[in-house]
């Protein structure tokens, strides 16, 4: 359901595909039938931890070969181009709820393929700062996160909060990304009880050096998380 205002827009301005701007009927979502049919998977051969790219015959790629990480894998819907990148900018800089939703129904109807991520006790956002939330009017995390709570009927839990602002740019390099946000994500009180011994799957938009995921993974895993993986939308940092 929309709000009023997303149905009243939708009466007054004509509404074109997020993606190739061809006209929509009031009923479709935000892409046409035919970008909606045609999400990018992410490219393979991928990294068997990160879905990033890898070089050869070797499971892991260069980023992830050799290390321990509090998040164990992450997976994503999408590659972060053509008719995603578009949802992606529709959600994020053109407050399109509606561009959310159906991402959030992509990456539940994405999850029957990849087994991997099946398993899990319970879905956690990835939080934005609260002055960011303010100004888009949502987390656009949440609401993939409700998307894919509601397929799966798996509980979505309020259990990560973000302690200060950074960059809005996830283009920085994986050093700098990491110094940026390091201790940027804490357990809230309230929720340590219901994180201690769960296996999270952890939900955001686009993923691209997974260095947020590590984050609010090792945060989870501090407060007694028994697992954390991460699932993206899309995934961002490719060369394409
Ligand atoms: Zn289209
Ligand atoms: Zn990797």
């Amino acid at each position: 359901m929309g709000t009023y205002w997303e149905l009243a827009l939708d009466i007054l301005l004509p509404r074109a595909c997020a993606h190739c701007r061809e006209d929509l009927s009031r009923a479709s979502g935000p892409l046409c039938r035919e970008c909606a049919c045609a999400l990018p998977p992410p490219p393979e051969p991928a990294c068997v931890r990160c879905a990033g790219r890898r070089e050869g015959a070797a499971p892991f790629c260069a980023a992830c070969a050799g290390r321990r990480f509090s998040c164990r894998l992450i997976r994503a819907a999408a590659a972060h181009r053509g008719p995603a990148a578009s949802l992606v900018h529709a959600f994020k800089f053109r407050g399109s709820k509606p561009a959310a939703r159906a991402a959030g129904r992509a990456m539940a109807a994405a999850l029957s393929l990849r087994p991997e991520l099946a398993g899990f006790d319970a879905l956690v956002a990835v939080p934005i700062h609260p002055r960011r939330e303010r100004e888009r009017g949502y987390n656009q995390a949440e609401i993939l996160a409700r998307e894919v709570a509601a397929a799966t009927g798996l509980p979505l839990l309020d259990a990560l909060a973000r302690r200060r602002a950074s960059a809005p740019s996830w283009r920085l390099g994986r050093v700098e990304r990491r110094a940026e946000l390091e201790g940027a994500y804490a357990v809230r009180a309230e929720a340590a009880a219901h994180v201690a011994g769960k296996r999270v799957l952890l939900i955001d938009d686009v993923a691209a050096t997974g260095t947020t995921f590590e984050e609010c993974a090792s945060a989870l895993r501090g407060a007694g998380a028994a697992d954390a993986a991460g699932y993206a939308f899309a995934r961002a940092g490719y060369a394409t």
